[in-house]
This record gives C-alpha cells, structure tokens and sequence, in this order.
C-alpha cells in the first residue's frame, strides 16, 4: 500500500486522514460493515481493521456482530453511549431528519422532497418509519431516543405546540403538533419556528456568534425570519412574530399563499424567483436559477437582484425599528451569494443612510440551509437535562458542519 513507503512523519498525518475518512463514512451513511468501509474509502480492509479497532478502544466508533448475504460482518456505527437526540424539519417542501448524539455531533441524516400541499398527521407518521430505520441504521434501540426537536416553517405557539397563524403551512393547521409526534416518535417532543431556531443555531455555532440584536431572514421557497432580542427569539403576543415573508411589499400585488396581496415572499420568494422565469425557463427549480445566474444568464440574475431589491425595503423597514447589529441571510436563495446580499445591502445602506447609527451588517449565513435542522437538535439536546453539560466549542461546530 501507498501508505507504507511514507516517511515515519507523514506517515503519523496519513493515519490521521485515514481516520478522518473512516469517522466520516460512518457518519455518511450511519453505518457500514468493515467491508463496505474499505469500498467507500478505498482504504485496505486491514487498515480499516486496525483504524476501526483503535477508535473503537478510545469510544469515537462502536462495532456490533451482523450477517451480510449470509455471512458474518462487523458492522461500524459512531458511539452513543449518552443517548441519541433527533432533529427534524419540515419546510414547505423538504423534509430534513438527523439523528445526533449528546455532543450534537450528526450520527445519521436524511432529506427527501415533500408534496406542496402535504398533510403533517401523513408526514409525522412516515418520520416515525423513517427515525425506526435511522435508529436501526445505527445499531440504536428505540429508548435510546431521548428527545426531539422539530422545526416547523410556520409560526408556531410554543406553549400549545399548534400552529399559530393559519394560512401559512395549510395541511399543519389545527394539528396538535407536538402530542402528534409525542405518539409516534415515543420521546418528549419540542417545536419551533424553523427560522427562530435557524437564528438561534447561527447564534450558538454560525454568523450570529456573539450578538445579542440580531436578525435572521430564510429565502428558501417562502421566506420567513427569526428575530434575536439579547440573544433571545422575540416571538410576539401570539408566537407569530418574524413572519417577515408577509409583509406587504407592494399594495394590491400579487396573491401570496397566505391569501394577502403583495407579501414579500408572493414578490421575492423562491417560488416567486422560479414562477417570474417560468416563460423563459418552464420546468426550472431555485437551485437550477442559482447555477444559471453563476453561469452569467442575464435573466436569473435579474431575477436574484430584484429579489434581493425588495428584500432589501422590507429588512431596512424593520431595522429603523429593531435596529438589529447584524442581519443574516440564509435558506436555499442564500446561495446565489453577493448576487442576492448586494441588492439587500445596498438598499438597506441607502435607506438608513440619514440615521446616526451605522445600518446593519447584512452577511451570509455560516449553516447553510441545515441551519433549522441544527437549531431542532439544539433544541432536542437543550430538552435532555442526563446529557453531560459543557459541551466544547469545536464539538457544536462539528454538529454544525455535519
Ligand atoms: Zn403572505
């Protein structure tokens, strides 16, 4: 093998990628026989052997006996010998499920697409098939679940665990939430609003580290945000503040979701962004229009910049009322960059431009658009007084990394 013509220095800094490739296989795909990890890492199956045995002995991996095609295997999957948390989010039209252990560290995820007008009792029920599998995947018994965090694209009453506002995740409506997904998963259940525990993940491990007033804007298909007062979410008298997304942008514009005229997300939204192209491009999704305006399409990046025009008013509207220190812009349109945060900052500068105070900073998010699914095992891992506290900063900056 290559490994073994390397100087004794390098050969120390090979065994340490190795073992990283290892650890990062495993948390991949949740679990693999010895000889599944030496096919996806291409490493010899001894030195999986060895790595395998040497992590194993200093508790990162745990290894259990099974059969593979009749014959027997040892099947790797990451320690949890503290429990397992899990993470769950349900946007408006995918599904992201995780399982973390006490650390926060992702043992296993999922993502799969979600029908536009889906209904949450069919949808709770196919995650509890789902986490049963993702349990098994990773050699865990269901009571090795110890609590869920669930993030919901909705304004959500933390108190009733309902939905607050109707109109705006239509088939959740009326649905105890919470007591639902209390059955089916068989472990305490907490939810959310999926971009306050977005803000709130930014603010633990991402771009909001440090400040106490603070906003986070998600433009994934809707758009929605979660607002930071001293490090806390603000979530109004009825758990529906942030809904950011239905302000009215443009009077008498065009019909919103929510049945209002001229939200912002009905003008600026992913689905808005993707149907204003749809004469140029029928059939295009919000990740196709990102490519395509990288790749310097004229029309996608008009789309983007107007977008982030109106973004920009309505941000800039709520800053002279917050005056937050920093904005964050996160969810699937995030992507497109400085194509989408320059129009947002460029307004949000000129229209606070006669304050005395500086505007805000407007930056990227750190999480990406796993950042709800983080904030749902925050809160999970929060819930869960038996895991160990004082948890490292580079453990949580592990979880957030995936
Ligand atoms: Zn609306």
């Amino acid at each position: 093998m290559a490994d073994r013509r390397r100087t004794p220095g390098s050969q120390t800094s090979l065994r340490e990628a190795n073992r990283g490739r290892i650890v990062d296989a495993v948390r991949k795909h949740g679990g693999l026989t010895q000889v599944e990890l030496a096919g996806v890492t291409g490493l010899s199956p001894a030195t999986v052997s060895n790595i395998v045995k040497e992590l194993s002995e200093s508790g990162v991996l745990s290894t259990s006996k099974s059969m593979r095609s009749g014959r027997r295997a040892q099947y790797v999957t990451l320690a949890h010998t503290a429990g397992l948390v899990c993470g769950i989010h349900f946007a408006q039209r995918h599904l992201r499920v995780a399982l973390a252990d006490a650390s926060m560290t992702v043992v296993s995820e999922h993502e799969m697409p979600l029908a536009r007008d889906h209904r949450s009792d069919n949808e709770i029920r196919r995650v509890g098939m789902l986490v049963a599998d993702m349990l098994e995947s990773v050699s865990a018994d269901r009571d090795e679940l110890l609590a869920v965090g669930i993030a919901i694209s909705a304004p959500m009453d933390s108190a009733s665990g309902m939905i607050a506002r109707p109109g705006i995740l239509r088939g959740w409506e009326g649905i105890a939430v919470r007591e639902t997904a209390e059955r089916t998963l068989r472990a305490p259940v907490a939810v959310d609003n999926s971009s306050n525990l977005s803000a709130l993940a930014e603010h633990r491990l991402g771009a909001l580290r440090g400040q106490g007033d603070a906003m986070f804007v998600e433009v994934s298909e809707g758009i929605g945000a979660g607002i930071l007062v001293g490090g806390h979410p603000y979530r109004g008298a009825s758990g529906s503040a942030g809904e950011f997304g239905h302000m009215v942008i443009i009077e008498n514009g065009p019909i919103c979701r929510c049945g209002n005229l001229g939200c912002l997300e009905a003008v600026a939204g992913g689905e808005a962004v993707v149907e204003g192209l749809k004469p140029h491009y029928p059939g295009l999704k919000i990740g196709d229009v990102i490519v395509r305006a990288m790749a310097g399409d004229d029309a996608c990046i008009r789309a983007i910049a107007d977008a982030g025009t109106h973004i920009g008013v309505a941000a800039a509207n709520i800053a002279s009322m917050f005056d937050p220190e920093r904005i964050v812009i996160g969810g699937h349109l995030a992507r497109a960059g400085e194509m989408l945060l320059g129009p947002i900052r460029q307004v949000v500068d000129r229209s606070l431009a006669t304050r005395l105070a500086p505007p805000p900073e407007i930056v990227a998010g750190q999480l990406g658009p796993r950042a709800a699914l983080v904030g749902a095992i925050g809160l999970a891992t929060d819930r869960v007084s038996a895991f160990p506290a004082g948890m490292s900063g580079t453990v949580e900056l592990r979880a957030a990394l995936g």
